[in-house]
Formats: structure tokens, sequence, C-alpha cells
């Protein structure tokens, strides 16, 4: 066993949903014990029990234990086309992400890609995320591969696209649905990885296209399906367009089977009541990506009318159309965009939405997302003076509640002094 000391604040239920339990826990003195990759106890130091004894690491009042950050959804190979300006998103697509996303038919590119993203995001705090790759099945492997081998814990499926974009992003229906079950053949029973059936989204797939991801999805039910809904207004009165006989957006993806507990639905800004219902009434969940949403004008999106319908919602960088990894700027940003609406949302809230919320979504609450006894020692040490700024606002908080939001509205990778997935260090700030 191996003790690891510090300040210590974890959610450990939906601060939405108003109880007369707190939804979270924080130890000022206090200590997470981990045994063979998992949380064994978690709790004050002082009054421990006897049986948490072994190897100690103390980092000290000026560090703070969290569980790592979760982010429902953005794009591995979207990496390096971050802060391409200009232009909503039919455009920005076109412009920048398609050429982007055509230089992945080179295996050494993906390569290169994956390792240095997969390694970015361990040391902004993220240990699990939900990814998209390109159409290509090899480059698709190779982020599997290097998500292996940085320790992250991935949900990754290969784009699927046969309609309405350059030719050289396109495969027909029937070579996407082979390419992405053989890669369901070979990752869909790993440990720690796991398989998205992904059409990017309806604009980009044929009837026939979105009726085979259907049938994927009934052939394994274990996978999750992973594409986008309702981002943009142009786009909505686009997917009106092409699918006249469905009755919304979201109706498309349901005619399809696509739609159940396992299906992560990114933005959402602009869905309409009968969506939200329908949404709720599968399970279906949807990943907030507010920076994304801010920089290509999408619209805010109004998060307590989905929470309050049920739906369960992540936050996402939606990363290159977002312009970091970091979830400190998704829970600012998140922050900020139901500030305009109106709606003031709290550090607790924030912090849930990017941790257990985001561990809900994406079904991995029996395992990551909190520090519970039982779960996966997947966890950050944030070094609460890591910059002149944080440390000058921390040495006045005077709460809990306090210090998150100084975390949330200062912190970035600086924080980040070290992150451990299954107990295992993956990052450290050097
Ligand atoms: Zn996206």
């Amino acid at each position: 066993m191996i003790i690891y000391r510090g300040r210590v604040f974890t959610p450990v239920s939906d601060p939405f949903v108003s109880g007369e339990q707190p939804a979270w826990a924080y130890f000022r003195g206090g200590y997470v014990a981990v045994e063979r990759g998992k949380i064994v106890s978690i709790g004050d130091w002082k009054t421990r029990s006897e049986r948490i004894a072994g190897e100690t690491v103390d980092f000290g009042s000026e560090s703070l234990l969290t569980p790592g950050f979760v982010d429902t959804h953005l794009h591995a190979p979207q990496v390096e086309m971050i802060g391409s300006f200009g232009g909503h998103l039919l455009e920005w697509l076109e412009r920048y992400t398609f050429p982007t996303e055509s230089r992945f038919a080179d295996p050494e590119h993906a390569r290169r890609v994956g390792s240095f993203l997969f390694r970015e995001l361990l040391r902004n705090g993220t240990t699990a995320g939900m990814i998209f790759s390109t159409i290509h099945q090899e480059a698709t492997d190779i982020f599997f591969e290097e998500a292996e081998s940085a320790g992250f814990r991935g949900i990754i499926g290969k784009t699927m696209m046969d309609r309405n974009a350059p030719e050289y992003l396109l495969e027909d229906a029937e070579a996407s649905y082979r390419g992405s079950k053989a890669l369901i053949e070979k990752w869909g029973k790993h440990p720690t990885l796991r398989y998205a059936i992904t059409p990017r989204f309806a604009p980009t797939s044929s009837p026939r296209q979105l009726e085979l991801a259907g049938q994927l999805k009934k052939e394994h039910p274990e996978c999750y399906v992973h594409s986008h809904v309702s981002e943009n207004k142009a786009e909505v009165a686009w997917v009106h367009e092409l699918f006249p006989d469905a009755p919304h957006y979201v109706g498309v993806y349901d005619h399809y089977g696509l739609l159940d507990s396992r299906t992560v639905l990114a933005h959402g800004v602009h869905l309409t009541d009968d969506e939200i219902a329908l949404l709720a009434k599968r399970g279906g969940r949807v990943a907030h990506c507010p920076n994304s949403n801010l920089f290509l004008g999408s619209g805010l999106l109004p998060l307590r009318r989905l929470l309050e319908a049920g739906v369960l919602v992540g936050l996402g960088s939606d990363i290159g159309a977002g312009t970091t990894p970091s979830p400190f700027n998704a829970m600012a940003d998140c922050y900020k965009v139901q500030q305009v609406r109106g709606d003031v949302l709290n550090p607790f809230q924030l912090w849930y939405l990017a941790t257990l919320g985001g561990a809900r979504v994406l079904s991995l609450d029996d395992r990551a997302g909190s520090l519970e006894p039982g779960k996966d020692a997947d966890f950050l040490v944030l070094d609460l003076q890591a910059t002149p700024m944080l440390e000058a606002r921390t040495v006045h908080a005077e709460s809990i509640e306090d210090l998150l939001a100084g975390l949330i509205f200062i912190g970035d990778d600086r924080v980040v002094r070290k992150t451990f997935v299954q107990g295992r260090e993956v990052s450290r700030r050097i």
C-alpha cells in the first residue's frame, strides 16, 4: 500500500441535485491510500484507521489531490490545427479540418501526433477521454496503441464519412463498416480502452452508412456511439434538408438505432424540447464544449434545461475547435457561458462536470471520476502555488469552494504536478 498525503478533494455525487448530503468530500490534512492500482481508503490523516499503513508520500498542504479529469469530446487529428481562425462550423470544416485530417493517411504522421496528444492530455490532468480519429483505419489503430502506451483511458473510434466532404476523406459505407468492425475486434475487449462507433455527423453519412453504423451497434452493443448534434443553426437546417422524413436531428440517429446510454453527442446547443426529451428517454448523453462553442460562434448551451430533463452532460475540449486541452479552461468557459445565460454555477458543480459527471457520461464511473474506495487510482496532484498569481490567490482562499474557484479561473497545465492512472504515475511536471 502507498499512502499519498496532501489536501484531498473529490466529488461523490451530483451537486446539481439538491439533497441533504454534501456532494463532495474535502480533507485539509487528507490522504489517499492506494493498493494494486485501486483506492483502498481516503480520509483525514489524523483519524485514519490503524490498517492504513505503508509507504507514505507527503505532498504537503500546498498540494491538492483530486480525481483525474474527463474530456468527453475531442478530435485527435486536430491537435496541431488549434487556433485556425475565421469562419463558422461548416466553412471551418472545409477550410481547415478536412485538409488536416487527410494527412493521417500517413501512419508516421499519425504516430507522431498520437504520441504527442496522449502525453499532452495527461500533462494537462486529463486521464480519460472520448476521441474522434479520422476515417483512416491504420491511424486509428495507432491512436489506440499510443493511448495504451501513454496510460490514457481512451474511448476512440474511426470516423465514418461517405458524403458531403472532399473525395479524399470519403469511404464507401461497406468499407467503413468493415474497417470499424476490424478495430472493434482488435480493441473492443481491452482492459482500459474502448471502441466508439463514430459517424462524424448526420450530414456526412448517407442513410446506408448510418444503417451500417446501427448494424455495428447491434452486433456490438457494448460499443459506444460518438457523434455531433445541433452545434450550429446552418448545420441543423442542412440536416432537415438531407433527412426530410426525420422528425428532427436527434431523430436521425434514433431512426438508425444509434441512441442509447452509450451514446455521446457533442454540443447539442440548439436542441428542441422534443429532442431533449428523446435523448433523456434513450439515455443519450451530451458533451458540452464551451470553448469550441465560443470559438466557432456556435451558441450558448442551455445546460440547466438538459440536466433538468435528465440528460447527463459532461465537459469536452473539442480540440481543435476548442483552443486548449486544459480542463481548467473547460470549467471556466462553462461558467462564463452560463453566466451570460443568467445561470450561476458554483465551483462544486463545475468540478463535478469535469470529473465524476464526465465519467458518468462515459459510463466509466464504476472505476473513475472520483476518489472512492474500490475505484481505480486515477488522480492528480495539483500545485496550489504553481504560479505567482495562483499563490497570491490561494493563500487567501477561505474555504474549499473558494480554493476551487481560484484553480478554475487561474489554473492551467502548470498546476498539474503529477498525474496517476490506476496508481501508476503517467505524467510529472518537469
Ligand atoms: Zn467535435
